[in-house]
């Protein structure tokens, strides 16, 4: 009887493993198409600044709707698109997107000058060599100012090849694009990058946030963050606010942005204009 049941578990064990392997196989299939089926579209999370609450920019967020399997999260879908390179043609269509969207809002008044978008651009994207010469052909297209535009890349991006990373991120900053490292805190990465980098906006990871609360470590953590940021003439954005106790305690550290479910989630653009309509 034992050995029954050992082999009814094994088989349910192994039936759910083909089920996730099968679920992996179907978007890894249908991935590369994602972009012409127009399954793809994007999300704006407001980013505050958090001495004023007034909503100074947005980050944008992709998503895929699979035509079986629904709406998967970029989380399991970006991974599989940077190791089969269909992150280029997926990133090229997001900044597209951005861009038209951003300037169809600059056209119409809804936001000013000093409203920025930020997209994030993985490592396979930055290390192309066509890469800053895309983005400028972009931004002229659309006539929206580099300065209305923020690159976020993650520290495992910029480590991913250092020196190719930092000419490129030179290279956008020269054209006026402003970068912000994405997830920090998070990578495994030497600190020194950071000196040597156009950095504008260093992103404290939300994990962060977890105990800030109720951990006086935690506190002295983040705040050592925001003070070795400022050191660096890097403004700081806080991810993953969901508490307005959060907010305050950052405020109060000096931190000058904010994004989280607090203040809003990710949104399509429909749900996204109203909170616009306060910013103007
Ligand atoms: P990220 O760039 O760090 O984006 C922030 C993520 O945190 C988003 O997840 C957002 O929905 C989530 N978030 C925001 N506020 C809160 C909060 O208050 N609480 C919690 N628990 N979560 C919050 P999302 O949209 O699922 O994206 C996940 C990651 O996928 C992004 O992390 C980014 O690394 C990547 N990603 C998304 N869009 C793109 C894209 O267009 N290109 C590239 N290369 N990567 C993208
Ligand atoms: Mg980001
Ligand atoms: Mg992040
Ligand atoms: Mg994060």
């Amino acid at each position: 009887v034992p050995h029954a049941r050992e082999g009814v578990a094994i088989q349910v064990h192994s039936s759910a493993l083909e089920a996730s392997e099968q679920r992996r196989m179907q978007l890894r299939q249908a991935l590369p198409q994602a972009v012409q089926r127009g399954e793809t579209s994007l999300h704006y999370q407001a980013k505050v600044a958090l001495a004023s609450g007034r909503t100074c920019g947005a980050e944008v967020l992709v998503r895929w709707t699979h035509p079986a399997l629904g709406m998967v999260s970029p989380a399991e879908f970006i991974p599989m698109a940077e190791a089969s390179g269909d992150i280029l043609a997926l990133g090229a269509w997001v900044l597209e997107a951005a861009l038209a969207t951003l300037s169809r809002w600059r056209r119409e008044g809804l936001v000013d000058e000093a409203f920025s978008l930020a997209v994030n651009v993985s490592a396979h994207q930055l290390c192309r060599p066509g890469f800053v010469a895309e983005v400028h052909e972009a931004l002229a297209r659309y006539d929206v100012p580099p300065s209305a535009l923020e690159v976020e890349v993650t520290e495992s991006a910029v480590m991913t090849d250092l020196e190719v990373a930092t000419l490129q991120l030179q290279q956008l900053a020269d054209l006026g694009v402003s970068i912000a490292i994405d997830d920090f805190g998070t990578g495994h990465s030497s600190l020194a990058y950071l000196r040597r980098m156009p950095v504008d906006t260093i992103k404290i990871d939300r994990s962060f946030l977890t105990h800030l609360l109720d951990d006086a470590q935690s506190h002295r953590l983040v705040e050592s963050i925001v003070a070795m940021a400022h050191g660096l003439d890097c403004r700081v954005v806080a991810e993953g606010i969901e508490a307005p106790a959060q907010a305050a305690s950052l405020a109060a550290m000096g931190c000058e942005m904010g994004q989280g479910f607090w203040f809003a989630r990710p949104q399509p653009v429909e749900s996204f204009l109203p909170l616009l309509e306060e910013y103007r």
